[in-house]
């Protein structure tokens, strides 16, 4: 059922683009913002054009993270628009903002993976302090090294991106004892229900096309929660 939205989010939308062209970022975004919630979820292209310019106002903002948020939603909705063509462009392998380097988008995928699985752990995961969030950040980088210094050769350059993340999740790091540890364990894995096969093998299950790793399984940024 394709459902249509309605007229009076339809002028929202026509605004915020109009507030784009103005360069009135702020207003746009608000306006955009609207839009996109007003959008039956039925409406799928139009969803995502409205997620497409919803991330150009968070771009211009310099909000890349939720830009590329914005984008994956809305390049799984139309594989192939714009916004595919943008997220794309804006993001690593990972799924992640794209870096300067391969190595530093290596290191960033590694610390967002061990950060995670740290923050899993403690209650309400967020640090307590500044204090702590140095000091993990630190050991985090530490033990970034050891892999990447290991052998004479760079071993990663050798890996493809599922083997990297295989990697990445399978070093475990012992951190000092800070308060309000809790010793849970959280794995998702995605699977494809028609295949039976783990998501991560092959194409996203959500049927964008892409790789999962860089699709539904893209490594969020912290403040992105892990289920929405
Ligand atoms: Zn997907």
């Amino acid at each position: 059922m394709m459902r249509k939205c309605n007229k009076k989010h339809d002028i929202t939308y026509r605004s915020g683009k109009k507030a784009l062209a103005t360069h009135e970022a702020q207003e746009a975004l608000n306006l955009l913002r609207q839009a996109v919630d007003a959008c039956p979820a039925q409406a799928t292209k139009e969803l995502s054009v409205r997620l497409y310019w919803l991330s150009i106002a968070l771009h211009r903002l310099g909000q890349d993270g939720l830009a590329i948020k914005a984008l994956a939603s809305a390049q799984k909705l139309a594989p192939r628009s714009r916004a595919r063509q943008m997220y794309q462009r804006l993001t690593n392998m990972y799924g992640m903002q794209k870096s300067s380097c391969i190595e530093h988008d290596d290191y960033r995928a590694f610390c967002s993976i061990q950060l995670r699985q740290y923050l899993g752990q403690k209650k309400g995961r967020q640090f307590d302090n500044m204090q702590e969030a140095e000091t993990v950040l630190e050991i985090i980088t530490k033990s970034w090294l050891g892999i990447s210094d290991q052998a004479d050769e760079n071993i990663l350059s050798d890996l493809d991106c599922n083997e990297k993340l295989k990697l990445f999740k399978s070093v475990h790091i012992e951190y000092p004892a800070f308060k309000g540890l809790i010793p849970v364990e959280t794995k998702q894995i995605a699977v494809n229900f028609k295949t039976g096969k783990r998501a991560e093998e092959g194409r996203c299950p959500c049927g964008s096309g892409l790789p999962f790793q860089r699709c539904c399984g893209r490594l969020k940024p912290l403040y992105e929660k892990e289920h929405h």
